[in-house]
């Protein structure tokens, strides 16, 4: 039995038990249409059904109310019968509901959510076209403002429920001034019905795997929208898209944990079943390493995607908690399905068993809801702005009997503002961190006082005398000084940067 975590409640606890049996009893079907590559409509009915649509709506919009927590819970199981059930399901969560929740009005809540809730619509999001891609906010479909409606002119491409689904959730640019382009290229998020004049599928993508979901190619030739179907402020589309997002990452991470544990369990019985050298290939140690990698990727993957569900239900931000969850578990999927396809020998790579057809998955795992590199470019972004206190370089300073730079709680400072004491703290800074130049902040710290305009001519006049090296930015401003060869014996002599390890024999010295 899979874990509950212990923050999740009754209600979730119970959702997990209903999912899991639901799953179990539909995988059947899932493996048929790895098969005929149908989409599954039966199952999704019945997804329906159960009110599972509905679960991070709100009861009084027809939702459960169960949270992105419960959502995940759903997508999780229900990727273990067959992606294109997961993806179907999930996609139609990213086509509108958490931008409904978040900015929508309550005339369109009251409007979408309950249809959405029912199952009796499904979702699709639409960002990417032909020219953009990881780039986003580059999109060059245009939403023109006539009267009461917008004029939709553009394609969309890859985009997942293509045809199938009822309504979709398409970014247009509203504006081309330029003081509007600079504000994330004002773009704005609009509501798109299926069989509104002049929308229509141009391409359906043959794709590598998610079999038996449709994903294509949609045109807007003077698609006529209803102003009402425009989400939040006009040029507001950003916002609306990276809201979407983290909750699209994190249930994005969540559907790859089905085929995870699927993945793990034919690994395990196959192997316990398979006898080679008179050894069932379970008992050889390198299989039960493997084994042993592929629970702790499962693991750290869920746990991943289930904190940063936890923390979208606190309502508190988690961009670079979805991201990582994504991009871990993107990475540990594709690492685990080769592991099990290993350990299942030539088996595992016939489409007679599941695994394969998972690991077809894996390439579209890194790429879709943001590339690998793109959550990368996310987290760092974001880690280094939250960590920022955490990442200074503590001040550091020579120690008084050891004569060796260590970190230190009480950093010496001056007041006393001019080029020497400058130089001194560069000098003092080379015994300390020989390879490094010193900060802005760094020589701030030290030197008390100090504002930038006077660390700015103090730095360049001794610049100009061959004393400093400067480090100068993107925009011109002086960043980084370290003292040059000649400032560190303008300032002191050779015996006061000396230092030997005690047991260097002296003699040897010069
Ligand atoms: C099966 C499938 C389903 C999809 N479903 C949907 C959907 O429903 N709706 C939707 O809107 N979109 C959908 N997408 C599109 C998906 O979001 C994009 O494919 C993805 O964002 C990457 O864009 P791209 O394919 O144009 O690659 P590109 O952006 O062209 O990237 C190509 C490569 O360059 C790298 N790269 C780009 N920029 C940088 C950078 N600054 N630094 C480092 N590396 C960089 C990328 O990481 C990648 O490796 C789907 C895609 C697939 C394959």
């Amino acid at each position: 039995m899979i874990m509950k975590y212990p923050w999740w409640n009754e209600r979730q606890k119970k959702l997990a038990d209903a999912a899991k049996k639901f799953a179990d009893e539909n995988i059947p079907r899932g493996e048929e249409i790895m098969w005929t590559k149908e989409f599954p409509s039966g199952i999704l009915k019945k997804v329906a059904d159960k009110g599972w649509f509905g679960a991070i709506i709100p009861e009084e919009y027809s939702g459960m109310g169960v949270g992105v927590t419960g959502n995940c819970i759903i997508a999780e199981e229900l990727s273990r019968v067959c992606s294109a059930l997961n993806v179907a399901y999930s996609v139609t969560m990213f086509g509108g509901v958490e931008q409904l929740l978040v900015f929508g009005s309550n005339e369109q809540k009251g409007k979408w959510l309950p249809k959405i809730a029912k199952g009796e619509v499904l979702g699709a999001v639409c960002v990417t076209e032909a020219g953009v891609g990881s780039d986003a906010a580059g999109v060059e479909t245009t939403a023109r403002h006539e009267g009461d409606e917008y004029v939709l002119n553009g394609k969309k491409r890859f985009i997942s429920n293509t045809a199938v689904a009822d309504i979709y959730c398409v970014y247009a640019k509203t504006s081309n001034r330029p003081e509007d382009r600079a504000k994330y290229n004002h773009l704005s998020a609009f509501i798109v019905e299926k069989g509104t004049p002049g929308f229509t599928v141009e391409r359906i993508n043959e794709l590598g795997g998610w079999v038996g979901l449709p994903n294509g190619i949609l045109d807007f030739n003077e698609v006529r929208v209803p102003a009402e179907n425009r989400i939040a402020a006009e040029g507001d589309g950003w916002k609306v898209m990276m809201a979407g997002f983290n909750f699209e990452r994190t249930l994005y991470s969540a559907g790859m944990l089905g085929p995870m544990r699927e993945a793990i369990r034919y690994a395990v019985s196959y192997s316990q079943r398979r006898i080679q050298f008179n050894r069932r290939t379970i008992d050889f140690q390198h299989s039960q390493f493997k084994l042993a990698d592929m629970f702790s990727a499962l693991h750290t993957a869920r746990l991943l995607t289930y904190h940063a569900a936890h923390r979208l239900d606190l309502k508190e931000t988690a961009i670079s908690e979805a991201a990582m969850a994504k991009l871990f578990a993107s990475e540990a999927y594709e690492k685990l399905m080769s592991d099990a396809i290993q350990l299942m020998g030539g088996d595992g790579w016939t489409r007679f068993y599941p695994v394969e057809c998972f690991m077809r998955d894996t390439k579209v795992n890194q790429i879709g809801a943001g590339t690998s590199e793109v959550m990368r470019m996310v987290i760092r972004r974001q880690e280094l702005r939250a960590m920022a206190e955490d990442l200074r370089l503590p001040p550091r300073h020579i120690h008084e009997k050891l004569g060796i730079p260590i970190s230190t709680t009480k950093p010496s400072s001056t007041s006393k503002v001019n080029a020497d004491t400058l130089l001194e703290i560069l000098v003092e800074d080379y015994r300390v961190n020989p390879g490094l130049h010193m900060s802005r902040d760094d020589i701030k710290e030290r030197l008390k006082g100090i504002d930038d305009e006077q660390l700015d001519k103090l730095l360049t006049s001794l610049e100009e005398k061959g004393f400093v090296k400067l480090y100068k930015g993107r925009h011109g401003t002086i960043d980084l000084a370290k003292a040059t060869y000649e400032g560190l014996r303008k300032a002191k002599p050779l015996d006061y940067y000396k230092w030997f390890p005690e047991w260097v024999e002296k003699e040897y010295l010069f």
